[in-house]
């Protein structure tokens, strides 16, 4: 199986890459620094630079990708931005970097990624439960939830835009112990990535444009 994963130097990403390259697929995997890189090919993966908010970087993608058919895409990197509680307005530079880095760049990456699949393929996107409207009990964090948002959003209109070609889903991965997730977290990464791995093997052409936990299970918008 040929997989890209965008966004591997740490945390969940370079844990996909891990896992499947020790299930014995073929993967391309990107970083944005020489340290993420030397780790991925450390991993026994194809390193390829990419910061996903650089315009040039993302088109020197589509050059750096053609001829490639990927099997599955996993689209991860993320920041989360101010730890605000309520209502705290951000900086523009804050603003500008988390819906850059979430939603911008997916917007630029996607449709290169969307000229590099194999039939069938499966687009991972790694959002997150703080994203869904209709879940949400508190206000913390308000950036990020709603570059989350507009992330599910995006997604949804790829997933159109690719029926019958792929099956394209957002992804809450859990509350993870990473770097983002911090020490508290409830799962470690090996299981996040472990049961999101099964989820998007198990994937149907009818679970195109859905929003599932990291087991499977759906979430609402
Ligand atoms: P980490 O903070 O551990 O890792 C974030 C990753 O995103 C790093 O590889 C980082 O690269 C990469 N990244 C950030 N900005 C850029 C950029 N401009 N260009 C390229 N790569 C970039 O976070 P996690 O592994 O925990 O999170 C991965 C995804 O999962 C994110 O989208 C996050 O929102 C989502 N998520 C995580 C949860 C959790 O509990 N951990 C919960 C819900 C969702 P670099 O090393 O260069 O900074």
């Amino acid at each position: 199986m040929n997989v890209l994963i965008l966004g591997a130097s740490r945390g969940i990403g370079l844990e996909l890459t891990r896992q499947h390259q020790a299930a014995g697929d073929r993967v391309i995997a990107t970083a944005r620094g020489d340290e993420g890189l030397k780790t991925i090919q450390q991993a026994g993966a194809k390193p390829l630079k990419l910061d996903i908010t650089d315009t040039a970087s993302t088109a020197g993608l589509a050059r750096r990708l053609d001829g490639e058919s990927f099997d599955t895409v996993w689209l991860v990197a993320g920041v989360y931005g101010p730890r605000s509680s309520a209502l705290q307005s951000p900086t523009e530079e804050e603003f500008n970097t988390v819906m850059h880095t979430n939603v911008l760049a997916a917007m630029r990456v996607l449709p290169i990624v969307a000229e590099a699949l194999a039939p069938q393929a499966r687009i991972a996107v790694i959002s997150s439960r703080m994203g869904s409207i209709s879940l949400r009990s508190n206000p913390s964090g308000w950036l990020y939830r709603a570059s989350k948002a507009a992330l599910n959003s995006l997604m949804k209109d790829v997933s159109l835009a690719l029926e019958g070609r792929a099956i394209c889903v957002s992804l809450h991965p859990g509350w993870v112990r990473t770097d983002m997730g911090g020490t508290d977290a409830d799962i470690e990464v090996e299981h996040s990535v472990r049961t999101m791995r099964e989820t998007v093997a198990a994937l149907t052409p009818a679970d195109n444009g859905s929003f599932l936990n990291h087991d499977g299970e759906r979430l609402s918008w």
